[in-house]
């Protein structure tokens, strides 16, 4: 039996592995802006972060965030992470 192993990548705000696919991945644009990515393919300086405000504000708040982008996140991103982990 295979078993097939699937990528994983470390969320910023917990530090725990998971799936690739179970994560956001944020990207920072060459204007400086950060989006979401969610076709997991825009190029660009990017982070994972799984679709959970708490992960995102503890992200935030350690400049976890910060670092694994190298600059600011952008104002509307909170918003965004919200809409994604079905609260908004
Ligand atoms: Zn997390």
């Amino acid at each position: 039996m295979k078993i097939r192993k699937e990528p994983t990548r470390t969320c910023v705000g917990c530090g725990i592995s998971k799936p690739k696919r179970e994560l956001i991945r944020v990207v920072r644009t060459p204007e400086g802006g950060v989006l979401v990515d969610e076709s997991g393919k825009k190029p660009g300086r990017g982070a994972y972060i799984c679709p959970s405000s708490e992960c995102y504000a503890r992200a935030v708040k350690c400049r976890r965030l910060h670092r694994a982008l190298g600059g600011e996140p952008a104002p509307g991103l909170a918003e965004l992470i919200e809409k994604l982990s079905g609260k908004g």
